[in-house]
């Protein structure tokens, strides 16, 4: 098949679809593979080791017009217009956003969005959920440290002692586990909360202590198991007892990192605007669901505000500051997700009865496969 590889256009957006690495295997594995030259840059892949890796350089429409587009981010309009009638995309395209899909149906595209894969074990290695939010996670740690005018880790110098810092991860998936890890590995105290029970053991594995709100209810046990590993929204009664448990130790906090999501809904609001104003001056609260309006309404995306003290950080898209290796792993995701979709002898085939397939192919001949 005829691959391209553009360059993304959405502004901050860093991160390209294929590595040197991976065209190298998608080109010996018979493809031929064009790629947008400076595709690569922002991420620190040169188009020359493109080029000895065996792919074409061109400009944008002779890879948007590739028989196969692998894109980061959802093609704008000015992108669409230059994708062959009949392309197949696959990409992070956000399948919730009906309206940001319709565009792509009525191109006649043939479009599949990787963050709609299920959470199984045979996904495992497709899945971009897990990819770019481990990354998240460890660099939104990072960005904590930068804001914080503190050190993490307890010191004794002859000048004084240096207390540990304290942190509070609010979501422990993904992104949140990897947070929790990655502030341990510095030296802070690190405290946890999900609504899922499977988390606690998790994050006790990590060396974490779990905030434990616990059910009252077969109601909200049953809610916290959660469908097919994701969160639902809790019964109001405990949100109620959670948020007055996450106020209790955000005022002790030195860092909260907040991560919690709820797929296709606006993420559940977990620090009111009062416990913000009881935190410790000097305290950082980066929010990672900023861009599904944030489990903190002082936070605001793209931007890093101060309120009495208090950093809020709201930077979105995390992945795209570790550009290389968030590449790397994304263009193995869609390598994987390929072996699916290509036959053996190298050519498109659509397997029947695939519930990985069945769950990321969006629109098909015209066709939106998705409602509200
Ligand atoms: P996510 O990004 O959708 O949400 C982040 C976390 O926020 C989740 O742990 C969720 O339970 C939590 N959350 C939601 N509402 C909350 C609230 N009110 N208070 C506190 N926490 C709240 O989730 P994710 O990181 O993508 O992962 C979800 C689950 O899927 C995890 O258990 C993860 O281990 C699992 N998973 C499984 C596979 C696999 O088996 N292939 C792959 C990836 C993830």
């Amino acid at each position: 098949m005829q691959i391209g590889i553009p360059r993304e256009t959405l502004p901050g957006e860093t991160r390209v679809a294929a590595i040197p690495d991976t065209v190298k295997k998608l080109i010996q594995a018979g493809h031929q593979v064009r790629v947008e030259r400076a595709a690569g840059l922002a991420a620190r892949y040169r188009d020359s080791d493109y080029e000895s890796a065996g792919a074409t350089l061109v400009d944008a429409a002779q890879a948007l017009g590739a028989e196969l587009v692998l894109k980061v981010r959802r093609p704008d309009a000015a992108e669409l217009a230059q994708m062959a009638p009949q392309g197949i995309l696959l990409g992070m395209l956000d399948p919730f956003d009906l309206d940001g899909l319709r565009p792509l149906a009525e191109a006649g595209l043939t479009a599949f969005a990787l963050e709609a894969a299920p959470r199984t074990t045979r996904a495992q290695s497709l899945d971009v959920l897990s990819s770019q939010s481990n990354l998240a996670g460890y660099k939104a740690v990072l960005l904590a440290t930068q804001y914080y005018g503190r050190i993490f880790p307890m010191m004794m110098t002859a000048a004084g002692t240096l207390k540990a810092a304290r942190v509070v991860v609010l979501g422990a998936g993904v992104a949140g586990l990897q947070a929790i890890a990655t502030a341990r590995r510095l030296g802070a105290v690190v405290e946890a909360s999900d609504v899922r029970p499977a988390a606690r053991e998790q994050v006790e594995s990590l060396g974490g202590k779990f905030i434990d709100v616990p059910y009252e209810t077969d109601e909200e046990r049953e809610i916290a198991q959660g469908t097919g590993g994701y969160a639902r929204p809790m019964p109001a009664a405990w949100m109620a007892r959670q948020a007055a448990l996450v106020a209790e130790r955000c005022k002790q906090a030195d860092i909260v990192i907040t991560t919690a999501l709820i797929p296709g809904r606006p993420a559940p609001v977990l620090i009111q605007p009062d416990t913000v104003d009881a935190m410790k001056p000097g305290a950082v609260i980066v929010d990672m669901a900023v861009e599904r309006g944030g489990n903190c309404p002082l936070s605001v995306a793209g931007q890093v505000v101060d309120h009495n003290g208090v950093t809020l950080v709201g930077l979105t898209n995390l992945p795209a500051l570790l550009a290389t290796d968030a590449s790397a792993l994304y263009a193995r995701n869609l390598l994987d997700f390929l072996k699916l979709i290509i036959d053996a002898e190298g050519r498109y085939a659509l397997p029947a009865d695939d519930d990985i397939i069945q769950a990321c192919l969006v629109c098909q001949g015209g066709q939106l496969l998705r409602s509200a």
